[in-house]
């Protein structure tokens, strides 16, 4: 018998590449997706499968499947900054109450449960790199904290889960990942100075573009992801490139790149914009066996070419 796996947020980003991976594999895969963030053109090649369905959810209403499932893997959520402004109440209720679903689904099915965390819960952090067992350092009342805590709420309830009902959880906190399936106007750095310099647009730099990020290909983090599927560690575990770069260094890579002659621009830097990011990848390591093998410039050269080949 095929392993069913639920992929919350399955027209996204990263859920979609990871339905795709998972049918590889030899999954059956049910996506749900509400479609405000993701999009069925993600999901297109695979509508034809015997072995995926997808179906338009809110994972913020309670979830009916009736199949065995062996994975519920939540992936749903608005994840720019941009989308996360622009959703904040959503974004609250897919971290509380689609968690709630999803662990509830998990419980129901006794299947093992996968919480896309993120490396927001530790906020603006004040130890760098960041291991697992740093607590972080997030405003709950600033404009990020609408992502930030109702993922911080949902690793604190799949942990209550596990303990009060013995369940298979694992809390995964994923680092910026960038990569083909972005939307060119997701509001992130990557796409936005992919697009930027392919429209020979200036380059916008937000604050003095000093702050760094370390950025994980798409591919990488995938199999990371389904490395984690296999094992039985509960998490929580960072998974992104320890690679480091200012955001300026980014710019001048991608202008590089593409060989775009365009400016950099600078904007004011938002509110409470981490000053630095680099995931401590030793768990992973040691655990999965895991670790990054994209270096920035190889993806960013595929991501580019996407980026080319799917503006409109
Ligand atoms: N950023 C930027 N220009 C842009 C978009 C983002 O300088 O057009 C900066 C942003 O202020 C942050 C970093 O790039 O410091 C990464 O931002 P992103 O939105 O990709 O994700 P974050 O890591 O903040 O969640």
């Amino acid at each position: 018998m095929k392993k069913t796996a639920v992929v919350t947020g399955g027209a996204g980003f990263i859920g979609s590449h990871l339905c795709d991976r998972l049918i590889g594999e030899g999954f059956k895969v049910i996506c749900l997706d509400n479609l405000i963030t993701g999009s069925r053109r993600n999901i297109g090649h695979l509508s034809g499968a015997k072995d995926f369905k997808f179906i338009r959810h809110d994972v913020t209403k309670f979830i009916k499947i009736k199949e065995k499932v062996g994975y519920v893997l939540h992936f749903a959520s608005p994840a720019s900054p941009e989308d996360y402004l622009k959703y904040p109440i959503q974004t609250l209720k897919v971290g509380s109450l689609g968690t709630h679903n999803a662990l509830g689904l998990a419980k129901a099915k006794r299947a093992r449960f996968i919480l896309a965390s993120t490396s927001e819960v530790y906020g603006d952090p004040l130890v760098h790199p960041q291991p697992e067992s740093y607590w972080g350092n997030v405003n709950p009342v600033g404009l990020r904290g609408c992502y930030d805590e109702s993922k911080r709420f949902a690793e604190a309830l799949t942990m209550a889960y596990r303990r009060a009902h013995k369940m298979d959880t694992c809390i995964l906190r994923i680092f910026n990942t960038y990569g083909p399936r972005m939307r060119l106007n997701d509001g992130r750095v990557v796409p936005n100075f992919i697009s930027q310099s392919l429209s020979g647009k200036p380059l916008t730099v937000y604050g003095r573009g000093t702050q760094t990020r370390s950025f994980c290909y798409i591919d990488d983090l995938i199999e990371g992801i389904f490395r984690l599927m296999q094992n039985d560690c509960p998490g929580p575990m960072n998974l992104g490139n320890p690679h480091e770069f200012t955001i300026l260094q980014l710019a001048k890579i991608v202008l590089r790149l593409t060989g775009a002659k365009s400016k950099l621009t600078f904007k004011p830097l938002p509110q409470d914009d981490p000053r630095q990011r680099r995931p401590d990848i030793t768990l992973a390591r040691k655990s999965l066996d895991w670790q990054p093998k994209v270096e920035l410039e190889e993806g960013l050269k595929e991501a580019i070419d996407w980026f080319s080949r799917n503006t409109p």
